[in-house]
Order: C-alpha cells, then sequence, then structure tokens
C-alpha cells in the first residue's frame, strides 16, 4: 500500500541554492597581497577545503586542471576565466587581434578596422617563418624574438639580421613529436622609437577587471604604475643585445649595473599623466590616455567571441603598454596573473587598495542591490557595459579616469567608519618580496626622469592615495 503524505520535497536545481549561512569561506592559492586582503577580511574564515568555498584566488595551474572537473554553486566565486589563454596568451592575442580586425574588414567597416592598429607587426615563428622573411625582406628593422611560453623577459632578444633566428627556419609543426623543433616564438617588429622620460624606457601597467564576458562589462583602475630601465635608451647597433637597455620588465632590471632598489624604477600613472600634460598639453595627453582605454576595450572585444562566459569568474588583467615617440601606445601584452607580490610599501598599499576594490565589486556578501552597477567603485571606473560607457555625473573634459586622481575612499561599497583609515598602515612581516622596485625612477646614467612640477621626488609613487 502507497504511504499517505506529501511528495519528499524536489531537490533544488543549483542556480535556487543559496550560499550556507555565515562567514564567507575563502581559499588562495597565493601568499601575496591577496592573501593579506583577505585575511583582513576580519568576518570571513580561510578554509584548505577543495571544494567548500565561497571565494577562491587559485593560480592558473589549477583553473585549468581542476575547473572543467568541479560543479560550482551559483554563489561561488573565482579569479579567472577558464579559456583566458586566448587573451593572455601572446600567440593567442595576436591571432584574435588579427581575426578581429579581419572581420571588421570583411563587414566594410574599415574605421574601426584601423582602429585595431595598436599591436606591432608580428608573426609566430616557426610556422609562419615564411610569412615573417617576406615581410623582412621588405621592411627590414629591428624586431624582438619572444617565448610564447615565458614571462618576466626571459628568452626574449633583439635582431636586426636573418641569421639570427636560423633556428627558427624549419617549420616543423607537421611533425609534433619533433624533438630538434626550436621552441615557439613570436617575431614582432621592435617600437624602436619608444617614448622617453630622462632618456629612458618605459612601459606601463595598467589594471582592468572583467566580471562577464556576456555582455562584456569591464572595470579600469585609475592606478597603475610605468616600469623604467635603469640604463639610458639606445638604438646603437653594439647596444641590441644589451637587455638592461631594451628590456622594461623588473625581473630584468634588477640585476642592471647600479640598480638601486631603494631609488627605484616606478612613476605612479597618475604622475605621468601629469608629466604628459605638462610637457603637451591636456588634449594630447587626453588622446593618449583615452586611446590607452580604447586599446585595453578592443583586446577585450576581439577575444569575446573565444571566451567561454561563466558567470563563476571574473578576472583582473594586467596590461603592458608601451607609448612611442609619437605618443601612441602599443599593446605589448596582457597579464592574467599580473605580480601581487610587493616590492615596498607603496606597491603594497596600491595592490592592498586594488584587490580590496576588486572583491567589493564582486561583492560576494550581496551587499549591493542586486543588478545595481555603480560608475565608480573604489578605484575602478566602469567604462564598457554591453558597450560604450560615457555617462558621468557632471560634465568632465576628461576622456577617460586613468590615471587621473584616485578617488577610491569616496566610491566605497564598505561603510565609510571602515573607509580611509581601515588601510593597515604597515605591510605584514610575511608579505612576499620577489620584485624590488620602488618610488620614483633613478638610474645610474643620466639621472633620474624629471618629477612632474607639483610632484616631488620619491614621494610620488606613494602619492597615488
Ligand atoms: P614578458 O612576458 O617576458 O614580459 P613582453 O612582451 O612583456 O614579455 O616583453 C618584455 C619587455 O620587452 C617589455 O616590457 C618591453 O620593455 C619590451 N618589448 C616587448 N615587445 C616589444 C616591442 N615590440 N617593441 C619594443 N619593446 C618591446
Amino acid at each position: 500500500m502507497a504511504r499517505e503524505g506529501t511528495d519528499p520535497p524536489r531537490p533544488l536545481r543549483r542556480d535556487e541554492r543559496q550560499r550556507p549561512p555565515g562567514p564567507i569561506r575563502w581559499r588562495s592559492s597565493l601568499r601575496n597581497t591577496i592573501y593579506d586582503v583577505l585575511q583582513s577580511k576580519k568576518e570571513w574564515v580561510e578554509t584548505e577545503n577543495e571544494t567548500e568555498w565561497d571565494f577562491f584566488w587559485a593560480d592558473k595551474g589549477w583553473i585549468h586542471h581542476e575547473l572543467d572537473k568541479m560543479h560550482l554553486n551559483d554563489w561561488q566565486r573565482i579569479n579567472h576565466f577558464p579559456n583566458h589563454y586566448e587573451l593572455t596568451r601572446k600567440d593567442l592575442l595576436i591571432k584574435n587581434l588579427k581575426r578581429a580586425k579581419k572581420q571588421l574588414e570583411r563587414e566594410e567597416r574599415y574605421m574601426e578596422a584601423a582602429q585595431y592598429n595598436f599591436f606591432p607587426l608580428t608573426f609566430v615563428v616557426p610556422s609562419e617563418y615564411r610569412m615573417f622573411v617576406e615581410e623582412f625582406k621588405r621592411s627590414g628593422g629591428t624586431w624582438i624574438m619572444k617565448p610564447i611560453g615565458k614571462a618576466q623577459g626571459q628568452g626574449i632578444f633583439l635582431f636586426n639580421k636573418l641569421s639570427q633566428i636560423s633556428d627558427w627556419r624549419r617549420d616543423h609543426t607537421w611533425r609534433p613529436d619533433d624533438e630538434d623543433a626550436p621552441e615557439t616564438y613570436l617575431a614582432q617588429r621592435y617600437v624602436d622609437a619608444p617614448y622617453l622620460v630622462g632618456g629612458k624606457k618605459f612601459d606601463l601597467r595598467i589594471y582592468a577587471l572583467v566580471t562577464s564576458y556576456s555582455p562584456l562589462r569591464v572595470f579600469l583602475y585609475r592606478s597603475g604604475f610605468a616600469r623604467f630601465t635603469n640604463t639610458r635608451y639606445s638604438m646603437k647597433k653594439e647596444d641590441i643585445t644589451n637587455t638592461f637597455i631594451h628590456l622594461t620588465n623588473v625581473a630584468i632590471q634588477k640585476h642592471a649595473p647600479g640598480f638601486d632598489a631603494a631609488k627605484g624604477m616606478k612613476w605612479s600613472i597618475h604622475s605621468l599623466r601629469h608629466f604628459m600634460t605638462t610637457r603637451h598639453g591636456a588634449e594630447a595627453s587626453n588622446e593618449l590616455f583615452h586611446n590607452m582605454q580604447n586599446l585595453i576595450i578592443r583586446a577585450l572585444l576581439a577575444v569575446q567571441p573565444a571566451m567561454i562566459n561563466d558567470k563563476h569568474c571574473f578576472e583582473l588583467y594586467g596590461y603592458d603598454i608601451l607609448i612611442d615617440q609619437s605618443l601612441k601606445p602599443w599593446l605589448l601584452e596582457v597579464n592574467a596573473s599580473p605580480s601581487l607580490s610587493a616590492s615596498d610599501t607603496s606597491d603594497w598599499t596600491l595592490k592592498f587598495a586594488l584587490l580590496e576594490d576588486v572583491l567589493d565589486i564582486v561583492d560576494l556578501e550581496s551587499k549591493r542591490e542586486p543588478g545595481k552597477i555603480d560608475l565608480h567603485m573604489g578605484g575602478f571606473d566602469l567604462i564598457w557595459d554591453g558597450g560604450p560607457v560615457m555617462r558621468f555625473d557632471k560634465p568632465t573634459s576628461l576622456p577617460t579616469m586613468l590615471g587621473a586622481y584616485n578617488e577610491r575612499d569616496r566610491n566605497q561599497l564598505r561603510p565609510k567608519e571602515d573607509g580611509p583609515s581601515h588601510l593597515p598602515t604597515q605591510r605584514p612581516k610575511r608579505a612576499a618580496v620577489s620584485v624590488p622596485t620602488s618610488g620614483a625612477t633613478s638610474g645610474t646614467e643620466g639621472g633620474p626622469p624629471q618629477a612632474p612640477p607639483g610632484a616631488g621626488g620619491a614621494a610620488f609613487a606613494a602619492s597615488l592615495f
């Protein structure tokens, strides 16, 4: 006989389940500034549990090997998109940029296609070696070779003769197991007239946060920094092999003769914008910074069709941008794991604030009204939300807030009493130090770049906040 009574409750669908009551449970694969930020959340608890977490700051290896096997609950959040490499692997980025440009040309949207002119001409070798040679014979010049699987300037060299890259002559791609096959590299046109300050080359690290690819939603951080070489720039033939002149990576520069971590090699973007405005006028400086913002968005639009939009994911990208002497910005690469190790107190302060603002936007505790997105959140500005965001609260002459004064304390989700003063004044003793740089730029040769007016010497990297 059938038992009387109601049917057993239907199991809840994944998207109907709620986060269990209690504190946010977080995990972190990294032990640097993100760990400090998570630890500073007094009401959150750390967990080592493989599956029972609400927030996980994972390394890329975990994402590639484990994410596929997991069934995440609706509320769980993780810091990478599963195939972020479409944007962050050097060769795939170029492939996607070229494809986006071609697609626009096919649709006869030539003006827009022309906007994809922010990456230097690039070939993947050995597979595109022949095409590269054709171009090299036609235009010559200096080129840079970059291994696709390495970072921090490793394996990079400049060349101006074909004989210098003869190892890449044969295409081995049709024999995938070929042990003699050279490592895959990009052969990229070298931007040989970079913008110099104090005679030295620099590139920029800019942070952008993507919380969704469909629709594409992008926040741009106002603060970031310029990283200088320690040695004056030169395009003399005998200097072509000198990586201290040509590569701005901190990992390279810290071995440069006369490198002095205490003097430092960095400027804040805020200081750079001030400097550019003073030197070239507001119009030219605004255009440069606007072009950088556009480049950041265009790169994301180019990879959008290839990206798996997983609603559990968000990603903080570190863009590397080089400015040339005609004030044109060039995209060098996009990092999915921008260094979160702090080199000194001002670096730690910047990264701590940046990550705190990321967590506020991800909003694990659902503090924000559902569906409500503010234009300014902490030091981030919403710059794309399924389309351009050009709605400013008040009339402004700034076409982008990149490098503008970081008003993160005014744009907080957390209560005011948690505001500016809640930032620890000292980094924990444990904080990792992997890249020794600090303060304003200086160098052994030619002296430091002049400080932008109103921003005094070593103080201006710290003057961001
Ligand atoms: P990595 O991932 O090893 O840092 P990048 O592509 O960022 O590789 O290049 C390292 C450095 O080399 C850059 O920071 C920049 O200083 C220099 N560089 C790279 N590509 C170019 C280029 N096309 N023109 C001029 N300088 C470049």
